[in-house]
């Protein structure tokens, strides 16, 4: 039976949706946790192939030697990590299981405060040390400003966040390789996807790796379809774009964030400004 105009209308012909930056479809970020000294190796990389990672600090640490690793001098965070964003990992790095509340949110914003002063801008997320998470920690770090939070549950999968405090990330760099071709090759149907790789610098050092993730960031850094951005920058992009607002008729869309937010309507790529309106 043939549809009437109407419910053409309805059934998604005359919808929009919104896309990544630059009408993009897939996106990729890096998220790196303990700040020892490998990450400037790690950086230096990311910068020869124009990627960006998120890296999760513990302030306590910087600057110490002699344990099992070495860390980053606090005087070189501002310039190393310079392009991509400085994150939390809480202070030295605790058990929050083994914490009283109070404890918690010193952790979370000595870590926070200290990292500001070093980064000089305000310092957003965080990962959970140990990969530790659960509901009182979670509200405490939402308590002190805190926007998103990784986990280490590997999802496996390209979906999108919808719980930023609870993030999944796609998968440890050690089983990037096996969903590569998964992303790069994503059909249409299964919409936006988003690569979330997460680990450690010195995991690279440890099990000599290196040359595995520069093949990774070789290969991936040339897909002009795909989005590299911070893990703050996916929150904040996706924040504004879900944050649209339009009319029952999807004919006047209007978007009060503060971002540009990319659309697609009947093949046709569009954006919407901020605190501005787009009609159809
Ligand atoms: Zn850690």
């Amino acid at each position: 039976m043939k549809k009437s105009k109407e419910q053409e209308e309805i059934s998604g012909m005359e919808k929009y949706r919104f896309l990544f930056p630059e009408w993009k479809k897939r996106a990729l970020t890096f998220s790196y946790d303990d700040c020892t000294e490998c990450d400037r190796r790690l950086v230096d990389l990311f910068d020869r192939y124009h990627l960006k990672g998120t890296f999760h600090l513990n302030a306590g640490k910087l600057g110490t030697t002699g344990g099992d690793e070495d860390y980053i001098l606090p005087d070189e965070v501002e310039a190393l990590y310079e392009g991509h964003e400085v994150s939390c990992h809480g202070y030295f790095h605790p058990f929050f299981s083994e914490l009283t509340k109070g404890q918690m949110l010193t952790e979370l914003l000595e870590d926070k405060r200290t990292l500001e002063r070093l980064c000089h801008y305000p310092v957003r997320g965080m990962s959970y040390p140990f990969g530790e998470f659960y509901d009182e920690l979670v509200d405490v770090a939402k308590a002190v400003g805190m926007e998103y939070s990784r986990t280490v549950e590997d999802s496996m999968n390209f979906n999108l966040p919808t719980d930023f405090m609870r993030w999944n990330p796609t998968c440890h760099h050690n089983k990037v390789f096996s969903l590569l071709d998964d992303f790069l090759h994503a059909p249409d149907w299964l919409g936006l996807t988003l690569l979330y790789v997460w680990g450690h610098s010195f995991e690279f050092e440890r099990e000599n790796t290196w040359d595995m993730i520069e093949e990774f960031c070789k290969r991936i850094s040339v897909r002009d379809e795909i989005w590299f951005a911070t893990n703050i920058e996916i929150k904040e992009y996706l924040t504004a774009a879900r944050g649209l607002v339009s009319t029952v008729d999807e004919n006047i869309i209007y978007n009060p964030g503060g971002i540009t937010v990319y659309l697609e309507h009947k093949g046709d790529r569009l954006t919407v400004e901020p605190r501005s309106f787009l009609r159809f």
